[in-house]
């Protein structure tokens, strides 16, 4: 590491998760080094079996670190690469003159293509896995490995991707810099839910891994061999945001109540059910939303594998509601196998559309959702509704998987069903939604739609403020509706756990919050302050 100096260098960029930290940087880009071949055909061979071997011992530390159900995914990479029928034609190809890089990509190439030909959706789901298995040992060739932070430290990219991010050990502390990236987008997200100080779009900086830095996610600042001065202040504002925080959590067991005495709900947004064990369910009122995406993180899962997810949290909520969301795959949530390829993913078959369109796979999680709603309080939430003819076509579905149930004698129970209102054409009108269970509004998608600003780019992430007096006023809109006509109304985009988001939301007539557990404590101690009358600007 870099002792510190007496330069100082700021740069600057927008807070996508609150916090603090110091430590060295770590640049994550670069480190694939391209191949070199050796002209040999033996020498070729050998190191492609060598590659062979390394990836498949990486596969297995992986292992050794994962869940069951990662487990059960990495166990069939490693059979795969100890196949022999997926390695032989490289191997042969070797002994014609191709390099081992060049033998290995066109064998898998091969491979790759004739699982996603595969009629089976389930079958297809696996060429992932093969491209996945592909990368590793072409990296292993080119003497990259999988370079992981050490622990605490900042790490630097120009984006990253929500798997890049969960394969990093966050407990040990550290914090993202990122040079583009967006405070919506879902590696954010995930940075906020595991209370990751977060920066975005500080674009290129100069600096090298190993240079101490200190990253204050809370003024949007990344000090680079920071003088003492800096130290100094960075120490004074860290030491108070950790007062705030503290503060706010020896309140975190109290109810929600406004300053002038309005009761405010407040639940947890999840995005894999081991998020839960580390909530107390005496600081929250349940679930207000549940992501199954992680399910589908390396391709489709089957109904056993879902309710058990969907059973541990139930469990963990022991009777508060548990709102469960159907997947919303698609805009930036590919699923291989199942998303398909679109120019704009964002206005695509994405959630309830993609759903629909394969019933197939829908029925699976009905299946596993029904049975689920046996044993406690859940909710089923439709994502990306944008026409009633989709809710309608969503509960007919549910009510033919209840009968199957029913026919089979497998007990199961019939949820309340609600719909996220995040299309700007629900939020303007509706009217037509006036039987459904709930509104559930998601102003990470409503926002971006009305300000036709994408969640994933950080060039134009100013406009995506869920303040903009357009965005107010269709919540306070659908907060008009679901009160005049008994229908509960909620938010659970980010903003509901962003403390200078949450006078606005309350002043627009919402009572109910769904926020990520890193900003429960900071978003009561909002609610708190803020009185019912306040102005929503
Ligand atoms: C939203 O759009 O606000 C929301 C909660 O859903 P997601 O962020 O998963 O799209
Ligand atoms: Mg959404």
């Amino acid at each position: 590491m870099s002792q510190p100096t007496t330069r100082l260098d700021r740069v600057t960029g927008t807070v996508a998760s609150i916090g603090y930290a110091s430590g060295p940087l770590f640049i994550l880009d670069g480190g694939d080094g391209a191949y070199a071949p050796s002209g040999d055909p033996a020498v070729e061979t050998k190191r492609l079996r060598a590659a062979l071997a390394r990836s498949a011992a990486e596969i297995a530390e992986l292992m050794a670190k994962s869940n069951d159900e990662t487990a059960a995914i990495l166990e069939f990479q490693i059979a795969m690469i100890e196949d022999d029928n997926l390695s032989d034609p490289a191997f042969a190809a070797i002994t014609t003159g191709a390099d081992a890089a060049t033998a290995w990509t066109d064998a898998l190439l091969a491979e790759v293509h004739g699982y996603e030909a595969a009629e089976d959706a389930y079958f297809a789901a696996r060429s992932a896995d093969l491209r996945d298995i592909s990368n590793r040992v072409l990296r292993a060739l080119s003497g990259a490995t999988d370079r992981q932070p050490p622990p605490g430290a900042i790490l630097h990219a120009r984006d990253l991707t929500p798997t890049q991010f969960l394969s990093i050990d966050w407990k040990q502390g550290g914090g993202i810099a990122l040079g583009a990236g967006s405070s919506a987008s879902h590696v954010a997200m995930l940075a906020r839910s595991r209370g990751v100080p977060m920066l975005v779009g500080t674009g290129p900086i100069a600096v090298a891994t190993g240079d101490f830095v200190l990253l204050d996610a809370e003024r949007g600042r990344l000090d680079i061999l920071p003088d003492t001065e800096a130290r100094h202040e960075f120490l004074k504002a860290s030491t108070a945001h950790l007062h705030l925080v503290q503060a706010a959590r020896s309140h975190l067991r109290d109810p929600a109540v406004t300053a002038d005495g309005a009761p405010v709900e407040v639940l947890v947004n999840i995005a894999e059910p081991a998020e839960a064990d580390t909530i107390d369910i005496a600081t929250c009122d349940g679930i207000g939303l549940m992501r199954t995406e992680f399910l589908f993180r390396h391709g489709l899962p089957d109904e056993e594998t879902q309710y058990a997810a969907y059973r541990r949290v139930i469990e963990w909520a022991a009777g508060k509601p548990v709102t469960i969301r159907t997947v919303d795959a698609g805009g930036d949530k590919p699923v291989p196998g199942y998303t398909v390829e679109e120019t704009n993913p964002f206005l695509g078959l994405r959630g309830i559309r993609l759903s629909l369109s394969r019933p197939e796979i829908f029925r699976v999680q009905i299946r596993a959702l029904l049975r689920a709603s046996f044993t406690g309080n859940v909710k089923v939430m439709l994502p990306m509704i944008s026409a009633l003819s989709e809710y309608t076509a969503a509960m007919n579905l549910f009510r033919e998987v209840s009968e199957e149930l029913n026919a089979a004698g497998i007990p199961h129970d019939f949820p309340l069903i609600g719909i996220m209102v995040e299309v700007p054409a629900v939020a303007i009108h509706p009217e037509p939604f006036r039987d459904v269970a709930f509104f559930s509004i998601g102003s990470n998608d409503l926002a971006q739609y009305v300000m036709a600003a994408g969640r994933d780019n950080g060039a134009v992430a100013a406009l995506n403020d869920v303040r903009h007096p357009a965005i107010l006023s269709l919540i306070h809109h659908v907060a008009n509706y679901g009160e005049r006509y008994g229908i509960p109304v909620g938010l659970c985009g980010d903003a509901a756990g962003d403390p200078a988001a949450i006078p606005a939301l309350i002043a627009s007539g919402l009572r109910a919050l769904s926020v990520s557990p890193a900003q429960l404590p900071l978003a009561k101690a909002a609610i708190a302050r803020t009185r019912t009358t306040d102005s929503a600007e």
